[in-house]
């Protein structure tokens, strides 16, 4: 008889977006008069790039020519890509990395999800609190994680490392030794960074004692401020202990396109098998490569003209950040993010609970964003609103907000 992976059944329901998208209805229904605008939303909302969009055109004529036409990419990226990304995302910024160390895949959610199965199921992971998913449920469906305790909102063999407004949303070394730590910066929900010191202390933890970090940088092309770090591989040593994830998602609104790519020097070995030879033996068996146009749309990201044009995209959800952190503060929140990332990170008022905000917000401004106790117990009592909307929706809700 075929037996399920039981591990499955230890999940959390999928609360959250469900909850919102249920609350949001309901409330519509009630009230359809009530212009309701999303700054809950994770996803652009941007056109693709021109650059972008001709780069597409023309792969697409190719794939039509007897002479031009591609079939099975490379398992692992074609070289044109790896050598840009090799080119302009590490060797420009002074990062060590050949474009052999790079696995083009369909974006960084299945990287940061499918990592985990080439380390044993015995690891201990450690995760910020808050978090993005995608981490904890990998591990959890890996059976690495323990049961979950509804009590406290944890699975009980996990390593929550707290993210609060004291330390910055950059979370401290932990006593207790991970074996896989998760790393998120710039952080999706709570749009912190780390300083490069920081992430050094990190970096040299994790080689002290045999951990590997797990950085994710989907949000790298956000970064504005000069000493904020845009890849781990910029800290020494970073090589021996760390892989990194990247997205063109949200960097050129690949979201619907699927396009990203993680990096795992061949230096990082653990118990003395190359962590590369593994990641390169489990692409090759469970992943035929990304689409041949997709990738040719990822290499014009790298033309100067992409360049300009995806820098300007990024500007102008910047400005929608801009324009929700100084409207927050003008308006007596507490709101920090939105500088390095597309994210607002807001202190919910008096005693309000993330959810009665969220009410709240719904009811007296018909703005939806989202609660920070999603992302974790560390998330009660803060709220994330994104800057990915239309200027337009960005500036009503920031107004109808003040006038609350
Ligand atoms: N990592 C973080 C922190 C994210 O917030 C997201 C998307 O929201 C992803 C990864 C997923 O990126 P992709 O679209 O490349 O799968």
């Amino acid at each position: 008889m075929a037996k399920i992976n039981r591990n499955y059944l230890k999940l959390p329901g999928s609360y959250l977006f469900s909850t919102i998208g249920k609350k949001v209805r309901e409330y519509s229904a009630s009230h359809p008069e009530a212009k309701i605008i999303r700054l809950g939303i994770g996803d652009v909302t941007q056109p693709l790039a021109p650059a972008v969009i001709t780069a597409l055109h023309s792969a697409v004529e190719e794939m039509g020519n007897a002479e031009t036409f591609r079939g099975y990419a490379p398992d692992l990226g074609y070289d044109f890509l790896r050598n840009a990304i090799a080119e302009n995302d590490y060797r420009s910024r002074g990062c060590e990395i050949s474009p052999d160390e790079i696995f083009v895949s369909d974006g960084a959610k299945c990287d940061c999800g499918n990592i985990q199965e080439i380390f044993g199921t015995d690891n201990t992971i450690a995760v910020c609190d808050p978090v993005y998913p995608v981490y904890v449920d990998s591990n959890v469906m890996a059976g690495r994680t323990g049961e979950y305790d509804s009590d406290t909102g944890r699975f009980r063999n996990v390593i929550y490392l707290p993210c609060t407004a004291e330390n910055g949303f950059a979370p401290e070394l932990p006593e207790e030794v991970p074996d896989l730590i998760y790393l998120c910066f710039p952080n999706n929900p709570t749009g912190a960074v780390i300083t490069k010191d920081k992430l050094q202390c990190w970096v040299d933890y994790a080689n002290e004692h045999g951990s590997v970090i797990l950085y994710d940088a989907a949000y790298e092309a956000y970064i504005s401020e000069k000493e904020v770090p845009h890849s781990i591989y910029e800290c020494e040593g970073a090589e021996t202990c760390a892989i990194e994830f990247r997205s063109f998602s949200k960097t050129a609104g690949f979201t619907g396109l699927r396009l990203g790519f993680t990096v795992i020097p061949r230096e990082l070995t653990v118990e003395g098998v190359s962590l590369h030879s593994l990641w390169a033996r489990r692409h090759g068996t469970k992943y035929n490569g990304a689409p041949y146009i997709v990738q040719k749309a990822g290499e014009a990201v790298y033309s100067e003209e992409g360049q300009r044009q995806v820098r300007s995209q990024i500007a102008y959800y910047m400005e929608n950040a801009r324009i929700i952190a100084e409207g927050l503060k003008e308006a007596g929140y507490e709101a920090s993010g939105g500088i390095n990332a597309p994210y607002i990170w807001l202190r919910t008022p008096g005693s309000m609970t993330s959810w009665e905000f969220f009410d709240h917000l719904l009811e007296n401004a018909h703005v939806v964003g989202t609660p920070g106790s999603g992302f974790g117990p560390h998330g009660e009592h803060f709220f994330r609103l994104t800057a990915f909307g239309s200027r337009e929706n960005t500036v009503e809700a920031m107004e109808r907000i003040a006038a609350m």
